[in-house]
């Protein structure tokens, strides 16, 4: 059966795009009702273009009924915005060094310029997006982190002073869940507080992994700026199970910031995530890719 008003190649791309459509189907009702949780790396929101189509895809999730979680992060920017203030920026084992001068500045980009800016993009895209600062009521409950390294020449173990880099100890999952019952995508900037009312950096990919896991996230997503998790070849691994996960953690060619996102996918699967997957969000709709299409992206972790 031909369409007299359509040319031969038209058709055939709208043929395309219908049957894209039906291929999407059983994997909407796969995800529909369920909350995944989405890592929008600072380097993935780099780019115009994306941010729009992430924020397209945000409101998209949410229209066929799935629950999107948005945790920032925003290393670049930050970065961006030490240089001009003259602040030399510093990590230790991918997770960046903290002092009073940068919290401060860590706070301000983050929860101000970064968490506005995607709750606007979304909003604009037809979306209901609601901001939270992890640091403000209680959100994320944090103590200072402490990483114990051994020293190359000796056995002694000391603990890395990372200053206020933290690690959460609490969620306060009602206010997640209240916003996800009034039907808002809640954006969340990675910071925490302690007892004391100190502010902690923490890892975007660990809040991620964390708020997932408390709120038993069907899958946790975290976007970046690589294929996934490549091999010492520079190949793409495209799957692995819990245990290899666990073992590539301590791999020569797994550096910087791709350390923790592997922890925080096997702490995550631990708690009851089923499936976790890091993928390249320099790709144009990358979680739609990812979540409708049988081609699947980046680096799948699974129990
Ligand atoms: P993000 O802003 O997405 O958290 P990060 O810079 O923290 O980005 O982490 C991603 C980076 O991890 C990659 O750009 C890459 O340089 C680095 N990396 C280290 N080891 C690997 C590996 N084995 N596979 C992929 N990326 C790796
Ligand atoms: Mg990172």
């Amino acid at each position: 059966m031909k369409f007299d008003f359509l040319s031969e190649s038209d058709q055939a791309y709208f043929i395309h795009k219908a049957s894209t459509l039906v291929e999407a189907l059983p994997y909407i009702r796969q995800h529909s009702g369920k909350n995944i949780v989405i890592k929008y790396g600072g380097h993935a929101m780099g780019n115009a273009k994306l941010s729009k189509n992430f924020s397209k895809d945000i409101g998209l999730l949410k229209e066929v009924g799935i629950n999107p979680v948005v945790v920032h992060g925003g290393g670049p920017q930050i970065d961006k915005m030490l240089k001009d203030k003259n602040i030399k920026a510093n990590f230790l084992e991918g997770l960046r060094v903290t002092n009073k001068k940068t919290i401060e500045i860590v706070e301000k980009v983050l929860s101000k310029d970064i968490n506005k800016k995607i709750v606007n993009d979304i909003n604009l895209s037809g979306g209901k997006a609601e901001g939270f600062a992890g640091n403000q009521e209680n959100l994320i409950e944090a103590k200072k982190l402490e990483i114990p390294v051994k020293s190359l020449d000796s056995n002694i173990e000391k603990i890395l002073d990372l200053g206020f880099v933290g690690t959460p100890t609490n969620i306060n999952i009602n206010l997640i869940k209240k916003s996800i019952d009034c039907g808002n995508i809640p954006v969340i900037s990675p910071l925490g507080i302690d007892k004391f009312g100190n502010t902690y950096n923490i890892n975007a990919d660990t809040v991620a992994g964390y708020i997932a896991g408390s709120l038993k996230a069907s899958k946790l997503l975290l976007l970046t700026d690589v294929a996934g998790i490549l091999d010492e070849k520079k190949n793409l691994i495209s799957f692995l199970n819990f245990d290899d996960a666990k073992k590539i953690i301590n791999e020569k060619y797994v550096l910087g910031g791709m350390r923790p996102k592997i922890s925080t996918c096997i702490d995550a699967i631990s708690k009851g995530v089923k499936q976790a997957t890091i993928l390249d969000g320099r790709i144009s709709h990358a979680l739609i890719l990812e979540l409708f299409t049988e081609h699947g992206i980046g680096t799948q972790i699974y129990s």
